[in-house]
Formats: C-alpha cells, sequence, structure tokens
C-alpha cells in the first residue's frame, strides 16, 4: 500500500480506552494485522485517550488484554496521546500562527440555539458528516477587546479551524491514495469543506481526535492508515491538517464495518457483546476470527 520510496510500512490500530472493544474494534485490528503481513509492515498500538471525562484505567488495561487474547502483536512503545498534550499544543500555535483558528466561548447550548435560529430563518441549516451543525460563527466575530474579556472572566475557550481562511489558502485541491476493497489503489479527492469550522482543540485539552491524530501519524511516521469506512469522511478534513501542517499523507484503507443482526454499526453506546463477554462465554478467539474473516 505504501510508497515505493519508503522503507518499512507502519500501521496503527488506534482505540480510545472508554469502553470495552467488541467485533468491530477486532475486525479493525486485525484488518491491520492482515495488511501489516501483506505489506511487510510494523503494527503499532496507540491509545486515543485525550478525552479525559471518558477515559478510563482499566479500558486501556482491556484493550492490551483484548488484542493480546485475540493474538494481535504490535511493536512497542505504545503512544498514548493523553502523554504528548505539548506536541499537539505545537501544531495548534502554528495554525494559530498563521491565522487558522479563532477561539470559540460557545456552549453546546450556544450553538443550538444560534443554529435552531438561523435554520428557522432559512429553511435549513448545513450538517457535518458526524451529523454536528456547522458552527454558526458567533465568535469568529468578536474583537480582541471581547476575547480578552471573556478570558479575564475565567471563561474558557475552545480552538475552532477557520474553514474559509483554510481553504482560502489554496487547500481544497488535495487528495489522497484510498485503496479500496480488493486494495485497488484509487486517487481521491478531499472535501473538506464538507466540514464546517470544527472544534481543532477542545476546551479542556489543548486538541481534538482530528489535530491529535494527524500529528500522531506524522510523528509515528504511518504511512499507511488502516480504519473504519465511519472515518472516510474525516479524512478530507485530515488531508487538509496535513496539508496546512506541512505533515506527510498516508496512504489509507476504510474498512467495511461490522454490523449487528439489524444491520446497525456495532458501537459500545448501542451496548454490542464485548470481547470479554464473549470470551467469557466461552467462544474462543480462533472462532472470533474465524468469524470475522480472517482464518
Ligand atoms: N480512536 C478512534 C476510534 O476508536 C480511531 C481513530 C483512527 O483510527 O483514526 O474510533
Amino acid at each position: 500500500m505504501s510508497s515505493p520510496v519508503s522503507t518499512t510500512p507502519i500501521l496503527r490500530f488506534a482505540p480510545s480506552p472508554n469502553g470495552y472493544l467488541h467485533l468491530g474494534h477486532a475486525y479493525s485490528a486485525l484488518r491491520n494485522e492482515s495488511v501489516a503481513r501483506e505489506i511487510g509492515g510494523q503494527l503499532l498500538l496507540r491509545i486515543e485517550d485525550i478525552d479525559p471525562q471518558r477515559s478510563r484505567p482499566e479500558f486501556e488495561q482491556a484493550i492490551y488484554e483484548d488484542l493480546a487474547w485475540l493474538g494481535i502483536e504490535w511493536v512497542e512503545p505504545v503512544r498514548k496521546q493523553s502523554q504528548h498534550l505539548s506536541e499537539y499544543e505545537i501544531a495548534l500555535e502554528r495554525l494559530a500562527e498563521r491565522g487558522l483558528v479563532y477561539p470559540c466561548f460557545c456552549t453546546r447550548g450556544d450553538v443550538a440555539a444560534a443554529v435552531d435560529k438561523l435554520a428557522a430563518a432559512s429553511g435549513s441549516w448545513p450538517r457535518d458528516p458526524d451529523g454536528s451543525p456547522f458552527y454558526p460563527g458567533t465568535c469568529k466575530q468578536l474583537s480582541d477587546q471581547d476575547k480578552d474579556r471573556r478570558v479575564a472572566s475565567g471563561l474558557h475557550a475552545a480552538m475552532r479551524l477557520d474553514m474559509q481562511a483554510a481553504l482560502a489558502r489554496g487547500q481544497d485541491k488535495i487528495g489522497w491514495c484510498e485503496y479500496f476493497a480488493g486494495y485497488e489503489p484509487r486517487d481521491v479527492n478531499a472535501e473538506p469543506s464538507l466540514w464546517g469550522d470544527v472544534v481543532i482543540a477542545r476546551k479542556d485539552v489543548p486538541t481534538s481526535y482530528h489535530l491529535a491524530v494527524v500529528v500522531d501519524d506524522a510523528l509515528q511516521g504511518v504511512t499507511d492508515v488502516v480504519r473504519g469506512m465511519d472515518l472516510f469522511n474525516a479524512t478530507s478534513l485530515h488531508r487538509l491538517l496535513q496539508s496546512l501542517l506541512d505533515l506527510p499523507a498516508p496512504s489509507y484503507h476504510h474498512h467495511r464495518l461490522i454490523e449487528d443482526d439489524i444491520g446497525r454499526k456495532l458501537a459500545k453506546s448501542a451496548g454490542s457483546p464485548t470481547l470479554r463477554s464473549l470470551r467469557a462465554d466461552g467462544v474462543t478467539a480462533t472462532e472470533i476470527r474465524a468469524q470475522l474473516g480472517f482464518a
């Protein structure tokens, strides 16, 4: 999958420790393992634990145990995002220096109220691929004085990407090499304008998933990203951030998602059976591999 100039392809499996792994995670980890084997690559493990509210040490421990039980091997050391916040901060500063981010003091309620008003006036309001309404730009208009006053009064700000400014830099002509099913490589045009002014750094941590993932993939030398189809559209945004930060572009393979009996994507929130519960019920790792198509 990777370019002929790179020596050893690098892949990564990057779960978030906010619940126990389910069959969807197992599929993704096994897909990474099988692609790594096929292309002679190394598989890294990254713990995406930037969310202090949802990440828990017992879930992290369970990731190591469940992957080992499945027979997945990864190259040490494991990278834990919570230990690298200053690296994301540096990337954020680079975007800020280029005038590509702005502080946003809005609460979710503020955004929802502003969007309701705009939607009522114009009949509809755009949403991003995650289903979140485009940010209506309330804080984009704030003067420096207003911003200072809010910070002085103790308000915390998230940082949002100024999508218009980012696209105006000519970064909209970007794409990536996607390996579709069967590993047929094809060039895909990125469509970052599908996303509005997304949060690039949250109020409580100096990054977001989108920023951390591109910084990490670059710092870890990841050449081949293998992850679920649910992140296909996020890749447009990731390619934009890579381009703005002068980071290399990996190849991508967005694999199919594992669904439950009634066709819903497996999710922690939907109560999908976890690998540990299957294990407790006597299911073996070999059976799980076979069920997911990895003999
Ligand atoms: N941490 C993300 C998740 O658990 C995966 C991110 C990625 O592979 O880029 O869904």
